[in-house]
């Protein structure tokens, strides 16, 4: 009967069967940078990456919440109750905050009030461009976060529509020796940036010995190095191994960056830096696309293309993603994505590549 062709015949309830048996769980953790203001936003988030991952008894990642101030034991209790896993709070110190000293204030409220001026979001904000340089140089050194190698970024408001439960992307980075996982690929404000290119040239041209041979150097220049294209992962979701942000040749990267100021005579984001740093630094089959999640945070999201979709989760005997692929940002032209150039350096001809991922 029609009836019986649109209802399923397995049982609703999730089956926990464990598909990773023989796998071994990895030294991952989320982590969540925010402040107590955020706890709405925050519980929607894990909400939902808990219901579609986490709260699978073989999955179970720990979590580290950081903050600039320390948090509240009424926002502790609350996480505590959010979660199936364990979790820390740690508060950011303040020499991985503060504006340095080398940074001249007055230059810097210049620049603040011209980027208010000119509409930039975020443009006379003091408190974002602190965050965008510990995001870039810091979370992965706070004493909580030291202990494990890969982590999954959360923020809060953000959406994951897809079931998890028999993928585990910290399982998958480990087993396929990925350092850099991202869903979202899209060009930055250039007014945030203006500066930015000049200071990765002057160090890695210095630094030419660093960069791994078969990189992603496409991605972010579409001259060859001449200029960068604004292309950048959006690092609101990141998965990566965290031994990457804290080798040697990252790190020099960063503080090379660091010295020019542009996290606060701009508003360098840890998006770019992340991304160029992974593009240079990174062989290209340590870079992973995670075309099966679906994602949203405002107003961007992506979803699986159809047949990845569609497939029933033996685990619900439901849809896998509640999401509308249409709806995806990644290939719709208008709207600035960069995966088109990502496949492209990936050696996919672009107009194939849209045939390919628009059916
Ligand atoms: P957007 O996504 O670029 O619009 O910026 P968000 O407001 O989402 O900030 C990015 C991340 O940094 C989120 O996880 C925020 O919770 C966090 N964040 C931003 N500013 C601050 C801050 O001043 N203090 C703390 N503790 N977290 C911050
Ligand atoms: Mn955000």
């Amino acid at each position: 009967t029609l009836r019986s062709s649109w209802s399923s015949s397995s049982s609703n309830a999730v089956d926990l069967t464990n598909p990773f048996a023989n796998t071994p769980k990895a030294n991952a953790t989320f982590v969540i940078l925010c402040r107590e203001r955020d706890i709405q936003g925050i519980l929607e988030s894990i909400q939902l990456l808990e219901s579609t991952f986490n709260d699978r008894p073989h999955h179970r990642y720990p979590y580290v919440f950081l903050n600039d101030d320390p948090f509240s034991d009424t926002f502790k209790l609350r996480i505590s109750r959010a979660i199936s896993s364990t979790v820390e709070f740690g508060q950011v110190p303040p020499e991985h905050w503060d504006i340095p000293p080398s940074i001249d204030l007055v230059k810097a409220q210049k620049a603040w009030d011209r980027a208010k001026k000119a509409g930039m979001p975020y443009g006379d904000s003091k408190s974002y461009r602190q965050m965008c340089r510990f995001q870039s140089g810091f979370f992965f050194r706070h004493p909580l976060v030291l202990k494990y190698k890969y982590y999954w970024r959360i923020e809060p408001n953000v959406k994951f529509f897809c079931d998890l439960t028999d993928f585990d992307p910290f399982r998958f980075m480990q087993q396929n020796k990925k350092v850099y996982g991202f869903v979202l690929a899209l060009h930055d404000i250039p007014g945030t940036i203006r500066t930015l290119w000049i200071y990765v040239r002057q160090w890695y041209e210095k630094n030419s010995h660093l960069l791994a041979p078969n990189n992603m150097f496409g991605f972010v220049t579409n001259d060859n190095g001449r200029g960068y294209n604004k292309c950048h992962y959006w690092s609101n979701f990141e998965i990566a191994d965290m031994d990457f942000y804290r080798s040697e040749a990252y790190l020099s990267f960063f503080n090379h960056l660091d010295q020019a100021g542009g996290f606060f005579y701009e508003r360098w984001g840890d998006a770019p830096v992340h991304s160029i740093a992974a593009s240079l630094l990174l062989d290209r089959s340590q870079v992973h696309y995670f075309d099966n999640m679906g994602y949203l945070h405002a107003p961007i999201m992506h979803c699986p293309k159809p047949p990845k979709a569609n497939a029933l989760s033996p685990h619900t005997g439901r849809s896998r993603c509640y999401c509308a692929h249409e709806a995806s940002f990644t290939f719709d032209d208008n709207r600035q994505s960069c995966m088109y150039n990502y496949y492209d350096v990936n050696g996919w001809n672009s107009t194939a590549a849209r045939e390919e991922l628009r059916n």
